[in-house]
Formats: C-alpha cells, structure tokens, sequence
C-alpha cells in the first residue's frame, strides 16, 4: 500500500501527488492528520471550512469504494503509524512551503525514515516551486514585476487526473470529528462552501464572463468582481493548472484585446500568490519578523481602544469599517478594502502589522501565511514592493474613489443606511450634531487622518534616522 497524506490539497483531480501514489500501481490509502500543532494556529471560521472539505473528499473517496482515514494527533507520530498498520512502503505528499509546514515535514520524514518507510514529496500548489524563478544573483525575487516576467512567460504544467476506483485501497476511517469535538467555538463568520464542486463551480462561473470585466471591475468591493476563489485556493479544493487552463481557454475565447487584457489581469494576481509563497519560502522568519528593516526599530504605538475600534469596525471610517464588518460576518475581505484597513492600522493608528495579521490570521476563511504577511508587511511598508512609508491611503478619498454610491459601506455598516453617499464620505467633516442626527449609533472619527498622516511619516523617517528630532 501507498499512503497519500493530503494537507492543503483537498482534491483528488490535478493532484499531482496523489496522481504520483495512484501511478505506483500499489493501492492508495489516503490520510489527513488533524495535528494540534497546526490546529493551535487556526480558528473556528478556518477549521469549519476544513472540516466541510474533509466530508466532501472523503464521500468521494466512499463513493469510489475507498476511504479518507482521518486521524488525529502530531502528524510525526501519526503518519508512521497510520503507515506501519497499513504495511504501506511509502507515503507522498505535497509541499508546503511555509517555515512550521516545513518543519513539521521534517520531523514526519525522519520518522518514516526510522521506521524503514519511504517518503517522496511533490511540487503540487502552485506552478513554479520556490527557487525555480530567480534573479541572476539570490534565491528569490523581492520585485513581483520581475518575478511576474518571468512567470507568464514560463510553460505551465497540465493538469493529471483523478486516481481510479480501481488505485484506492479498501480501507474505512473513524468519523470525522466536529468542530466543539476539536474545541473550536462556532465561527462568527458564515463560512464559504469550500468543497470541489463549489470551486470547479465557481470557477466556470467566473471564467465564462467575469473574468473579462476583471481588470475594470476588481478594485471596486461592490461590483462582486473578483473570483472569491481565495479560500479554494487556500484549501486546496481547485487545483493550480485546472485553474490556469480554465483561464486560458478564457483567453482563447475572448473576443477583444480588452478581453483578453482582463484574463492576464487575473493571471497576474495568481502570480502574485507563488510570489509570495518564494518570499515566504526563503523568509520563513518573516511570519514575525520585518521583510526590510529600518535603521531603528519602528516606535509602534500601543493603543488597545484603537485596535479595539479597529477590530469592531468602529473607527468613524466608514469604508474602513465596512471591511473589518465584512471580515467579521464573511470571513473574507476585498482586497483593495484589505489595503485600506491594514493602511489604516498602520499609519493611522501607527499599530504594528502584526497585531493586524494576528487579526486577520484568526478570522479571514482565505488565511493563507504567504499572502496574508505579504499583504501586512507590503500595507506596513516594511515589506517587498511595500508602499513607500510616506504614501498614506487617505480612507475618505478611497471610499469616494472606488465605493462612490456608498453601497459597499451600507450594505456592511447598516447605521449608515439612510445616509446619502456624500455624508458618509465626508463623515469627518459633519458636525457632532449632524453625525448624531445621520446615524446615533456610529461613531466620530477616532483619530484625524490628515494629523496622522503625517505623525505616521515622522514615526518612519524616525525609523530611517532621517527625522528632524
Ligand atoms: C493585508 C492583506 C492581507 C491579505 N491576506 C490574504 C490571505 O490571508 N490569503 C489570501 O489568499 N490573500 C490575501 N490577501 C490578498 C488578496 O486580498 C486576496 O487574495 C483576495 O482579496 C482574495 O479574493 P479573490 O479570490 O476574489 O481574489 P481575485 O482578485 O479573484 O484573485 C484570484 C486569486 O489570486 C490571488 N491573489 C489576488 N491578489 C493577491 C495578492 N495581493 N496577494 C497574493 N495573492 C493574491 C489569490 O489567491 C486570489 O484568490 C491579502 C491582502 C492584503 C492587502
């Protein structure tokens, strides 16, 4: 027997490491560890969407005479004993290229080793593993539009097929457990349907006529113009190269330049995603640590009220406030709203990154380490391609600019239903009295955004011992 340890691949089409165990012409056992290490790191909207996947891969698997085995404990112990008890010669799985995955990785490899086990791993998520896309000196680019050349340009993989009913072993697996069985609350966020129908789904969806208005609608949250296929591609449940292949038949069948413009858009944003997954790769360290360091420490300041206000979505900015309440009821966020919102933190309220991707950690369905710290440090200016420390997204100006009718913000900050477009984007201006009559139960702005600003430019010149002081 073969086992196939699944961890963010829950799929069973254009898995290329359980193709690779299927190809061994042993029967496949296929396993997923519930490791507490891992678990400890998750949250309840998180977990809710794995333990929804792992009921759809395992009825496909029942479906087809086999079994997902679903076991818990630390997966160095786990695996080679699921393996030893199944006589399995070998046990493949899929890279993960995050610094605990890895580590984790490690200590599952020597194990099997020790107990006389082979082991092969696979580059399976995204196109070009982590060392494949160089500069001409350095393991990995920190510019994406470099990275981004070479990438589009590079011929992609084809998608392999899904194991056979006659490659899976005759095995059956305890139940899965629940979300309070693993000590997780419920999540406060409905989470999105993360199985393989609902991303192959939404996929054609998008791939038959959204994904042409992309490039003109992806920056504006309440056009709906982007794909939400974030939490899929998190989990694993699409599969890089389907994914890639549904948007070059798009291409294919586009039928202006402007089409066609829209589907290298998207293509771009994908790269954005293994980008990120090299910088990780070869930063594991950057999960708490700055990607570029200043000359000093940057002085964040500690301000538990305005992390507070912040988090609830009650900062007096509306656009603001409208992502963090979407985060909070959607377990997801747009991404130019996510921009904003870590922008704001950072230089408006001048509170670390990391408070805010500690934030996001625990309550975005799409957490994923590589884009999640890459968007932090890029929005905290201490990252790759980060935004320059004196370029300081004015909220106001964002919520004019790409919500203009305000729909985005009421339809997230019901308080501000009855106020016309214009009163909420210049919420900061109206009179106490005025705001009082608008909306009584929203707040003031916490802070001056104009007077921050510039605190917030003086706070990294201060970094860069360039101030004034
Ligand atoms: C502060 C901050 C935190 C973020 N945290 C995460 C996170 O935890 N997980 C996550 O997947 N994305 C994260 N992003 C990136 C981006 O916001 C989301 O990928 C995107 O909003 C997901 O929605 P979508 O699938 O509709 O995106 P689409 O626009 O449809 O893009 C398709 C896919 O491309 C990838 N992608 C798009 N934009 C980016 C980007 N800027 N960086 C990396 N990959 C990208 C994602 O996999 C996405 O699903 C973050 C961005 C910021 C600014």
């Amino acid at each position: 027997m073969i086992v196939h340890w699944h961890r963010r691949d829950l799929r069973t089409t254009d898995n290329r490491g359980l193709a690779r165990a299927a190809s061994t012409g042993e029967p496949v056992v296929p396993l997923f560890v519930l490791d507490p290490t891992v678990l400890e790191h998750a949250s309840p909207v998180r977990v809710a969407c794995l333990l929804e996947s792992l009921a759809d891969l395992r009825s496909w698997y029942r479906d087809r005479g086999g079994d997902l085995l679903v076991a818990r404990g630390e997966a160095s112990g786990v695996v080679p004993q699921v393996a030893a008890a199944r006589d399995a010669t070998r046990v493949v799985w899929n890279e993960d290229y995050s610094g605990l995955a890895r580590e984790r990785d490690r200590a599952v490899r020597a194990a099997l080793e020790e107990a006389g086990i082979a082991t092969e791993s696979v580059h399976d998520a995204i196109h070009h593993e982590p060392g494949s896309i160089t500069p001409n000196q350095g393991d990995h680019y920190s510019v994406f539009s470099y990275f981004w050349k070479k990438w589009r340009d590079r011929d992609k993989r084809v998608a392999v097929d899904e194991p056979a009913a006659a490659d899976l072993a005759d095995v059956s697996g305890e139940p899965i457990p629940s979300l309070a069985e693993l000590g997780f609350d419920e999540p406060e966020a409905t989470p999105p349907t993360v199985t393989m129908a609902a991303a192959r789904e939404r996929v054609a969806d998008f791939c038959s006529g959204p994904i042409y208005d992309y490039a003109d609608r992806r920056d504006y949250p309440a056009a709906s113009g982007t794909s939400r296929l974030s939490p899929h591609l998190k989990w694993g449940t699409i599969g890089p190269r389907e994914l890639y292949a549904a948007t070059e038949r798009a291409a294919e069948g586009a039928s202006t330049d402007d089409d066609r413009e829209s589907v290298r858009e998207f293509q771009r944003q994908l790269a954005w995603r293994e980008f990120y997954a090299h910088v990780l790769a070869f930063n594991p360290e950057t999960v708490t640590e700055n990607f570029s360091g200043y000359e000093h420490e940057i002085e964040w300041r500690d301000d538990p009220d305005g992390l507070e206000a912040w988090q609830a979505g009650k900062t007096g900015y509306p656009i603001v406030d409208a992502g963090m309440r979407q985060l909070r009821t959607e377990g997801w966020m747009h991404n130019r709203v996510r921009m904003l919102v870590a922008s704001f933190l950072t230089k408006d309220l001048m509170i670390d990154w990391r408070r805010g991707y500690d934030w996001f950690r625990r309550r975005l369905a799409d957490h994923d380490t590589a884009n999640d710290v890459g968007g932090w440090q890029w929005a905290g200016s201490t990252g790759t391609d980060a935004q320059p420390y004196f370029r300081v997204f004015n909220p106001m100006k964002q919520g004019r600019e790409y919500d203009p009718d305000a729909e985005y913000i009421r339809d997230h900050v019901p308080e501000l239903a009855d106020a016309t477009a214009d009163e909420i984007h210049g919420w900061h201006e109206l009179e106490p009295a005025q705001r009082e009559r608008l909306a009584p139960g929203y707040p003031a702005p916490i802070v001056d955004h104009a007077e921050r600003r510039e605190q917030a430019i003086e706070l990294f010149e201060q970094a860069r011992g360039e101030s004034s002081d």
